[in-house]
């Protein structure tokens, strides 16, 4: 018997923790779309739309994008009827402001489950420099690619208190293997979304 659960996810932690590949296994999993707003960033700079253009450097310069605008593009993509039954979040919420946007856009209605992915600081820094130097992304420099994290230790990393006050953290070691990563998730998350909300 198959059950159709509606699954409201977000996967969060550090650049370069293995977030984007972990994220299409989960997507996969539950059946919902991913929605990254990193993605969403990327294809519009490379398209060189009106949105990428006002994005580009800000994203270079390892900063984040502003919450106003940030948040608008996730409304509009969360409207998408793909998304009716769930979805997972990645790189969205990064602030406290946007946590906070996103709660009005799901009319109340809380995230279900928010994978935690830790990772070493040194060890994040050292696989992105290493990507960096395999994809030829010269402007991905040790400099940028540090302030990157200092910009996640500051704004983002709060926000791992309020969603374990939720009771809804699942926090995974991203330590190891892709296949070890995510059995840890599946089963974190199986076992979650199992559990009595309160709610
Ligand atoms: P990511 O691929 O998620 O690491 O995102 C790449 C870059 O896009 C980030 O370094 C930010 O500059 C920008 N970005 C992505 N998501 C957000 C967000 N939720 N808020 C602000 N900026 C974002």
């Amino acid at each position: 018997m198959t059950e159709t659960i509606t699954a409201r996810l977000l996967i969060i932690g550090p650049p370069g923790a293995g977030k984007g590949t972990q994220a299409s296994r989960i997507a996969e999993r539950y059946g919902v779309p991913t929605i990254s707003t990193g993605d969403i960033f990327r294809a519009n700079i490379r398209g060189g739309t009106e949105l990428g253009r006002r994005v580009q450097a800000v994203i270079e310069a390892g900063e984040l994008v502003p919450d106003s605008l940030t948040n608008e593009i996730v409304e509009d993509r969360l409207a998408q009827p793909d998304a009716a039954n769930g979805f997972l979040l990645d790189g969205y919420p990064r602030t406290v402001d946007q946590v906070h946007a996103l709660d009005g856009m799901i009319g109340g209605a809380s995230l279900d489950a928010v994978v935690l992915l830790e990772a070493d600081t040194e060890e994040v820094v050292a696989r992105l420099l290493k990507r960096a130097e395999l994809e030829g992304r010269a402007d991905d420099t040790e400099a940028v690619i540090r302030h990157r994290q200092e910009v996640y230790a500051e704004q983002t990393a709060p926000l791992v208190e309020l969603f374990s006050e939720r009771g809804i953290l699942v926090a995974v070691d991203g330590l190891g293997s892709v296949e070890e990563v995510a059995e840890r998730i599946a089963s974190g998350l199986d076992a979650r979304l199992a559990a009595p909300t309160g709610r």
